[in-house]
């Protein structure tokens, strides 16, 4: 296999504990990889480490900009569900000065119940005196706390030996963390094209096809570490023959390629604008529950369009699309192309987070309090999240025939506010 995946292991705790501290002495002079995922505001960290003939990749899943005090516990756990996601083994960093803190508690129970190796690390322990209180961290039922300090470099070397000692007995391999992907579109938007160019980047490695070629529809991919896999694609290439058929687009190929898929994919022409047909498939994609990207291709020959204006024009045609992500993208000089493979893995990530109960506590108190809750002597009695991909909610409430949808959109909005959804449907139901 081309491409192999190392074991990766995320940094994830408190705020001012260290966790950055911690990635650069172990990363060191060596080069971390910024990886800015679109429409949001994190940006994750990554470096390939090798120590004594063994390589891993270390994330820094910080970054995070927390709005205000309050905020922290939601961002924390958000992080820590991007590691649990993502990671082989996480280190959760402490602070031996702190001692054991309520949110340790917290972030060590919810680890305790994944099947990730978890290691304790209990940091600033600059001096003996301060090592000796790492004991206290046993409390966190992680096993034995792994003591160091990240400003001169204590226990580092012993921390990488422990790891590199599991990697070896355990035979951890990276999982290579994949997305299926269906590319939808009219015809002559530029599918094909668009394949062809992904195809043409050197940090694109396709799999060859098992088999004979002439059955596979799906091909694979891996792009930074990730592997992606185009489904349907024979129904992209040869689409030529079906062309005549008026219902393409609503082909039961394309449809099955969506239900298959993780993400949708759905390419327009920017040239054209967004027609009846694109608006179809849009909500399509959106009502079985995938995540969505849309991509302007032909941006090339939409010379001085400014790009702000033309997405507020597509939202104006369809209003959901305020929702998902717009990439625009040329398949001829291939801008974007690989910026839209970003995206598409940036949105599926987004759709299977569980919010963490503490968070979804937050979220209904403030959803309360909201004005227009208020203001309609509305009172939401629980909220539960019921399922990921696509996130799926319950609020209990007194009379669920009353809810007007207005109020729901309302609902929605506050929802998609204080939780990135960017390219996520997200489904709320009422429960009386
Ligand atoms: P993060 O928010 O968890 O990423 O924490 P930072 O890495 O930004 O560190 C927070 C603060 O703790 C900074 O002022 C660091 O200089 C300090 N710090 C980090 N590691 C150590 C350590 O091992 N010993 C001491 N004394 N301070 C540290
Ligand atoms: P499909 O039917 O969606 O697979 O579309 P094709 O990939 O066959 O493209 C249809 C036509 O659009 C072809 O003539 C392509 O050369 C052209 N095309 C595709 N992408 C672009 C692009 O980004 N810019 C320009 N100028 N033409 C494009």
């Amino acid at each position: 296999m081309a491409g192999a995946m190392h074991p990766k292991i995320a940094i994830v705790g408190r705020p001012n504990v260290g966790k950055s501290s911690l990635f650069n002495r172990i990363v060191g002079s060596r080069k971390a990889i910024v990886e800015s995922t679109c429409g949001t505001t994190r940006d994750r960290l990554y470096a390939d480490i090798a120590w004594k003939g063994k390589a891993f990749t270390i994330v820094d899943t910080g970054g995070f900009e927390p709005a205000g005090r309050d905020d922290i516990t939601r961002l924390v756990f958000k992080q820590l569900h991007a590691a649990i996601e993502e990671a082989d083994i996480i280190f959760l960093v402490t602070d031996v000065t702190a001692g054991v803190t309520h949110l340790d508690r917290e972030l060590a129970e919810r680890l305790r119940k994944t099947s990730k190796r978890i290691y304790c690390i209990v940091n600033k322990a600059d001096d003996r005196s301060r090592a000796a209180g790492a004991a206290e961290f046993y409390e966190l039922g992680l096993g034995e706390p792994q003591v160091v300090s990240a400003t001169n470099g204590t226990g580092i070397e012993r921390l990488l030996d422990e790891v590199g000692r599991l990697i070896e007995k355990t035979a951890i391999v990276g999982a290579p963390a994949s997305v299926k992907v269906a590319i939808v579109g009219r015809p002559n938007v530029g599918k094909s094209s668009y394949l062809n160019s992904v195809f043409k980047e050197d940090r694109v490695i396709v799999h060859p096809v098992a088999g004979t070629t002439r059955d596979a529809v799906d091909t694979d991919f891996d792009y930074k570490d990730r592997r992606y896999v185009l489904i349907d694609t024979a129904g992209i290439r040869h689409h030529l023959k079906l062309r005549e058929s008026a219902d393409f687009y609503g082909s039961v190929r394309a449809k099955e390629a969506i239900r298959r898929a993780d993400v949708g994919l759905v390419m327009i022409d920017g040239f054209d604008g967004l027609r009846e047909d694109d608006q179809r498939i849009i909500n399509f994609v959106i009502n079985e529950g995938r995540a969505l990207v849309i991509a302007v291709n032909k941006w090339d020959l939409t010379k001085g369009v400014e790009m702000s204006k033309y997405t507020e024009m597509l939202i104006k045609k369809l209003n959901v699309i305020k929702n998902y992500p717009v990439i625009f993208i040329s398949s001829t000089t291939r801008r974007n192309v690989l910026a839209c493979l970003d995206a598409v893995w940036a949105a599926y990530e987004r759709s299977k987070p569980m919010i963490a109960p503490e968070a979804l506590k937050e979220l209904l108190k403030s959803l309360n309090t909201a004005p227009e809750v208020m203001r309609k002597r509305i009172k939401f009695h629980y909220l539960v999240q019921e399922g990921v991909e696509p996130p799926e909610f319950v609020l209990g409430v007194k009379r669920a025939e009353a809810l007007t949808e207005s109020l729901k959109r309302y609902v929605e909005n506050f929802f998609r506010a204080s939780h990135d959804y960017a390219g996520v449907p997200i489904r709320i139901r009422y429960n009386s």
